[in-house]
């Protein structure tokens, strides 16, 4: 099981988003916690401001650190103050997400977001409580929300129960470090356009082997280097074969 909790200006929109479909019902059945914990509710300012300028100027506001660590601590009181924990600081100067990422934080029980808005969140406060820092790609975004539903989603499909059948998460796009097979369902002619014959042949084996050779051809096609990386883990047989014999040689 892994708990997300969310830090974030906006609890309602990264909730609505995450309470929905496949991990809505998964939160039901207690394979996955998602929470939001509002930044504002922690500000000392007694307008509710947990904004203000930026020392040595410049355009725009930053979040400020009291009100960002308050509510972290409020979270490390909650869950134990001994419990292990991540704290991902959704940044675009962090590393940027990967299916790996993802797979390896699937293991986490609890996982912090920081979303930051404005200009973004006072360093302070980022060095004292974050351990990572993860960036979507490298565009700007007006906030941390989009991110870490995004993060989350593709974790949260990782943990074991999410997914009804536990085989589709390794069979797809990066599974296996490769791009996952083109799919048909019914009808099977559509636009004049058939379902190729393999695939109603019933025969697995053969079935097998169309798939893996065509996410094979599309990888090698759409993202060269991951197909690169992939025939690095995986040397075709004549390669393998010349390396034994190589190896044999001395
Ligand atoms: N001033 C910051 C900079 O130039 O690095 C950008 C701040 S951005 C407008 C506001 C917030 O959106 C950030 O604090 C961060 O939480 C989030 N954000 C923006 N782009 C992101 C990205 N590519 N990945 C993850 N989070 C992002």
């Amino acid at each position: 099981m892994v708990n997300f909790h969310i830090m974030t200006l906006f609890p309602n929109m990264v909730l609505s988003g995450l309470h929905t479909s496949i991990l809505g019902r998964a939160a039901e059945r207690g394979y996955i916690s998602i929470e939001a914990i509002n930044i504002r509710d922690y500000t000392q300012d007694k307008h509710g401001k947990v904004d203000d300028y930026t020392y040595g100027g410049g355009a725009g506001m930053l979040m400020q650190a009291q009100p960002v660590y308050d509510a972290y601590q409020s979270i490390v009181e909650r869950i134990g103050q001994d419990r292990k924990r991540r704290v991902i600081y959704v940044s675009p100067q962090g590393k940027t997400f990967h299916q790996e990422m993802a797979q390896e934080l699937s293991g986490e029980e609890d996982l912090i977001f920081l979303c930051g808005h404005y200009e973004g969140i006072d360093e302070r406060v980022i060095e004292e409580i974050v351990t990572d820092e993860i960036s979507l790609g490298d565009y700007v975004l007006t906030g941390g929300e989009l991110a870490a539903m995004v993060m989350v989603d593709a974790i949260a499909r990782l943990v074991p129960g999410v997914l009804h059948n536990g085989e589709s998460a390794v069979t797809e796009s990066f599974g296996d470090g490769l791009l996952e097979y083109p799919q048909y369902s019914r009808p099977e002619i559509w636009h004049e356009k058939r379902v190729p014959e393999v695939l109603l042949s019933g025969d697995h084996a053969k079935v097998d082997a169309w798939r893996l050779e065509q996410s094979l051809l599309r990888t090698k096609e759409r993202r060269p280097d991951l197909y690169e990386k992939y025939l690095e883990l995986h040397p075709p047989v004549e390669k393998k074969k010349r390396r034994k014999r190589e190896a044999a040689e001395g």
